[in-house]
């Protein structure tokens, strides 16, 4: 009898990735079904995050919510894992909160999925599994993909930068590098698919292979994936402002592939604050850099985040960000509150916001990104922009796609357009989405 999984992922593309590894994992254990919900699956996996306070909560309400079904169904399994149970002692209070929950497993113990798996069928009590330090990096691609045209694939993992705020390099390590060749392999693989799309993913790509003692650079590996291709799309996240150098800029300015618009996460615009971030860069250089790549690769665009009410923020230090925005020019922001994350430098500094400043400031910050986006948006009315299609919304009836710039455009059409590069004429922009006809020139598959 097929055995059906669901899985629920919270946080960022990283786990959405690991996400599909998991998929992957429990197709090749006899999961062979995927359960729209967790309330009927034979299995379920919660794939957590703890970057910030409320994606944590999310998760505990959910895997709470579970306790009834587990009693009416006890052989359905729950497995909790990822950046939360990664966290000191965390497997033990979950464990602790919710004893029904059968395997915890942690960020570097992923790719053991499998064998935790078959350790609970050989055995009744929960099986525990949370590596101190992370292991060897597995290169093989068992993924189970379900997001054609795009892909995602990893090139290194953890992170070496320990921004004052940031929980990732205790839950994820110390940055490690996958072996070039075979990211290379990975890609021209699910280009040879029909792959239209790929994203490169790492918490700073630009210190790609800095652990390997050097060898093949960020930049120079775009040089090698793109390489005898033809067209397609390349994508990186997340590049470290400190990190972005002209190399990496003469590599976007060259390789047609790599798509024109940049997340470079600024997260402040005032310099004590970064530093107190421990960002290592001060907003007049993070702007420069700016500067540089506009200058090498015109029209290029750039995506950010920004985090509001850090510890110890002014009104004053707060009116840089705004003013740093205004002078920046985003194509986009990802806006967020200040999260305070225990085993983290910043959750022990004196001087926390208090909620009420810090949402008065996040909707001020938001209405000018809004405002900002709302303008670009206009600026696309009765252009043209080509979109590789990704999905059809039932809702609406329309095939949706993004543009090189991450735009979504929706449009009309009877045959299914899946994977194809469609040029649309913008004939409405509402919000953060365009709506178009294809103008039914060069379209590819
Ligand atoms: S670069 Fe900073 S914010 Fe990004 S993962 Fe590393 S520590 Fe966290």
């Amino acid at each position: 009898m097929n055995k059906s999984y669901h899985i629920v992922t919270y946080g960022c593309q990283m786990n959405v990735h690991e996400s599909e590894k998991l998929a992957g994992i429990l197709r090749a254990n006899g999961y062979s079904e995927e359960c729209p919900t967790a309330e009927e699956a034979d299995i379920v996996v919660f794939n957590t995050c703890c970057i910030r306070e409320n994606a944590e909560n999310h998760a505990m309400g959910n895997i709470g919510a579970l306790k009834k079904v587990k009693r009416a169904r006890p052989q359905m399994l729950i497995a909790v894992g990822g950046c939360m149970t990664q966290q000191p002692d965390a497997a033990q209070r979950l464990r602790k909160k919710f004893p029904f929950v059968d395997i915890v497993f942690g960020t570097h113990n992923l790719d053991e999925f499998g064998a935790l798996l078959a350790r609970k069928a050989a055995q009744k009590k929960a099986v525990v599994a949370i590596p101190e330090k992370e292991g060897a990096i597995c290169e093989e691609d068992y993924s189970y993909r379900t997001s054609y045209p795009n892909a995602w694939v990893n090139i290194m993992y953890g992170c070496n930068n320990f921004c004052s705020y940031c929980i990732v390099p205790y839950v994820r390590g110390r940055e490690r590098s996958r072996d070039p060749e075979s990211i290379v392999r990975e890609v021209h693989d699910l280009l040879d698919k029909g792959y239209r799309e790929i994203t490169l993913l790492g918490q700073n790509v630009n210190s790609y292979s800095a652990d390997l003692g050097g060898g093949m650079s960020f930049p120079q590996l775009l040089y090698r994936i793109c390489e005898g291709q033809g067209k397609f799309r390349l994508r990186f996240m997340t590049s470290n402002p400190k990190d972005f150098g002209e190399e990496l800029i003469e590599a976007i300015a060259e390789l047609p592939q790599v798509c024109k618009l940049i997340h470079l996460p600024v997260q402040a615009g005032s310099d004590r604050i970064l530093k107190l971030m421990n960002r290592r860069y001060t907003a007049r250089e993070y702007l420069e850099k700016l500067e540089a790549l506009r200058k090498r690769v015109p029209g290029c665009k750039v995506t950010t985040d920004i985090m509001v009410g850090f510890p110890t923020e002014t009104e004053e230090d707060f009116e840089q960000t705004l003013a740093l925005v205004r002078r920046a020019d985003f194509a986009s922001a990802f806006t967020f509150v200040y999260s305070r994350r225990s085993g983290t430098k910043a959750a022990e500094m004196e001087g926390q916001i208090p909620e009420e400043v810090q949402k008065e400031r996040i909707m001020r910050l938001v209405e000018l990104v809004n405002e900002k986006t709302r303008e670009k948006s206009r600026a696309y009315l009765g252009k043209t922009t080509e979109i590789l299609v990704e999905d059809f919304d039932k809702k609406r009836g329309l095939y949706l796609g993004r543009d090189e710039y991450g735009r979504m455009g929706y449009f009309q059409s009877d045959k299914d357009r899946i994977g194809e590069f469609v040029r649309l004429k913008i004939t409405d922009a509402s919000g953060i989405s365009l709506y178009g006809e294809p103008d039914g020139r060069e379209e590819h598959k």
